[in-house]
């Protein structure tokens, strides 16, 4: 079902938020490269990467990640007062 899981050299800026938070230890960030048998696809990386750069795909469709849908549809959402300090 996901077809491709892969970095997109040209977007990564290799700040490695998704290798640090990759829960399986499954990227090498100085490698440019993903352990596929490994990963468990939780989609940590693509929903943290900053740079849009985790190119992944479901069916031939490349996925979007939370914050950068969020973002492409200007949606924001309001936490509770109460988890305001
Ligand atoms: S989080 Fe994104 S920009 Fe940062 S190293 Fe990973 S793929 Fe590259
Ligand atoms: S989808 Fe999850 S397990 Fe797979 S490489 Fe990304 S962070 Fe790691």
């Amino acid at each position: 079902m996901i077809s491709t899981h892969r970095f997109d050299s040209e977007r990564c800026t290799r700040c490695g938020v998704c290798q640090s938070l990759c829960p399986v230890g499954a990227i090498d960030i100085g490698r440019q490269e993903i352990n596929h048998s490994r990963c468990i696809a939780c989609f940590g990386c693509l929903n943290n990467c900053p740079a849009q750069a985790i190119d992944m795909r479901f069916l031939g469709s490349r996925l979007t990640g939370f914050f950068a849908f969020l973002q492409e549809r200007s949606i924001v959402i309001q936490e509770p007062a109460e988890l305001s300090i």
